[in-house]
């Protein structure tokens, strides 16, 4: 393998067995948005550099060490491969005017890059689903997008834990920051590097700290849900009512702030002990200066990203992943009449929308029905020089039980059909 060229480090291969429920899952989540009104937003996966450092701020850990960024040669232009979508979201909203008539709700999919260490569940190539509702105030949407995550992840046959927080408004964050910056200095001693290094820059991003040995001193730093303004607070207490209105339990974890900079007011992280250290499946809260800080019209907002590689492992863990069936029908045929007859029969199968696997390469009947075996396929669809002479088809069940019987092409379809339905 020495001189053969390996994917880059943390960034894998879907293979098909893997797209396959990639795919399945992928598409229950797409009609999940459906039934909640969301709409796909696609923007370009390089952006900016400074997009990302003006959405997400400069002292946070994507920004100071997981982007990968890059001079454009061309034009000496500094671009950033997307380490996460709400940025991008936001700039094509503003940049399209997207909320001349009112609120919107969106929703992208696809790969984020961040140089982190690979692990299981923390990759470098990542992939995300996340949902933004743009310029809505009320604590009803807060509560929309975690309701419907909730339902998801019934769908999904997952139960992680919600844990929701406020981060209150400005005022409340300044009071805050000062009291945090007090609390560190009185125990300077207990500092880890970034802690000292982001004591002054951005205090709150302590909280967020990683290093089990700086639990002990979070734990008693001052808490910014203490600090609350009443509207801060108001809104609060509007989410908590319609969350406990649809029966969705949450615990209130104070130290919750989030890796990134832009979110006030709600906050909340869907996590699960069954994937380790890497446990939080989904994240996201309010962010209302987002759109102004980025040179739009002021304009609330707020909302979220799962990841959907951890969804996935978790779902794994729940036993609910469920193997893709393979093709309907394997067409194996020898002879050279045989031949325009299994293509002919191949392509009525898939005009009937079922999945047909023509064989090729040749080969003897029993090393084609080997092939057909492997493939997964529902049946085996035989042709030799007798059914093409008669224009029928040998349909042999692979998976059930049942004996081979010689039919007519359409009653193939029929009874491959009626297979279909029975598997669901
Ligand atoms: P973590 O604390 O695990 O680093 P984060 O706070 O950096 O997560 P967000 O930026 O909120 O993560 O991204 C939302 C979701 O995307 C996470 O909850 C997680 O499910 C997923 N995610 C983030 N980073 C990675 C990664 N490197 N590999 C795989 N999934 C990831
Ligand atoms: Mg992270």
């Amino acid at each position: 393998m020495s001189n053969t060229i390996q994917s880059v480090r943390g960034m894998n291969d879907c293979l098909p067995d893997t797209a396959e429920t990639w795919q399945a899952f992928e598409a229950i989540v797409r009609d999940w948005l459906r039934r909640y009104g969301y709409r796909e937003l696609r923007t370009p996966i390089l952006e900016q550099t400074g997009l990302f450092k003006r959405a997400i701020g400069e002292v946070t850990d994507i920004v100071e060490k997981e982007m990968y960024t890059f001079v454009d040669e061309l034009n000496g232009e500094s671009l950033t491969l997307r380490p996460e979508g709400t940025a991008s979201a936001v700039r094509a909203a503003i940049q399209h005017n997207l909320l001349y008539d009112g609120g919107k709700r969106l929703w992208y999919a696809g790969p984020m890059f961040r140089h982190e260490r690979p692990q299981k569940g923390r990759y470098r190539q990542f992939h995300q689903i996340g949902v933004e509702a743009l310029g809505f105030a009320g604590p009803d949407i807060d509560a929309e997008l975690i309701a419907m995550t909730a339902d998801l992840w019934r769908a999904l046959g997952i139960a992680p834990t919600l844990q929701l927080n406020t981060l209150g408004d400005a005022d409340a964050r300044q009071r805050h920051r000062a009291r945090l910056i007090a609390h560190y200095e009185q125990h300077a001693d207990a500092l880890d590097e970034d802690a000292r290094r982001r004591l002054h820059s951005n205090p709150l991003r302590i909280l967020d700290s990683k290093n089990p040995a700086m639990a002990p001193v979070n734990a008693a730093a001052p808490r910014l849900m203490d600090e609350l303004d009443g509207a801060a607070r108001t809104h609060f207490d509007g989410v908590r009512r319609l969350l406990d209105s649809c029966g969705i339990a949450y615990e209130i974890n104070p130290r919750l702030v989030r890796g990134l900079d832009y979110y006030n007011r709600t906050v909340f992280e869907w996590v699960t002990d069954q994937l380790g250290a890497q446990g939080t499946v989904c994240a996201g809260g309010r962010y209302d200066g987002l759109v102004e800080q980025l040179g739009g019209k002021p304009a609330p907002a707020a909302g979220f990203a799962m990841g959907i590689e951890r969804l996935l492992a978790l779902m794994e863990a729940a036993g609910t992943v469920c193997a893709m069936p393979g093709p309907d029908a394997y067409v194996v045929y020898a002879g050279e009449a045989a031949e325009a007859h299994a293509w002919r029969v191949a392509a009525a199968l898939r005009a009937a929308g079922l999945a047909a696997v023509l064989h090729a390469g040749g080969g003897s009947f029993k090393s084609q029905m080997k092939k057909a075996d492997a493939s997964r396929a529902r049946f085996a669809v035989i042709i030799g020089d007798d059914e093409a002479a008669a224009g029928q088809v040998s349909l042999k069940p692979l998976r059930d039980t049942g004996e081979q019987m010689r039919v007519e092409t359409d009653r193939a379809i029929d009874v491959l059909k009626q297979a279909c339905i029975q598997q669901g």
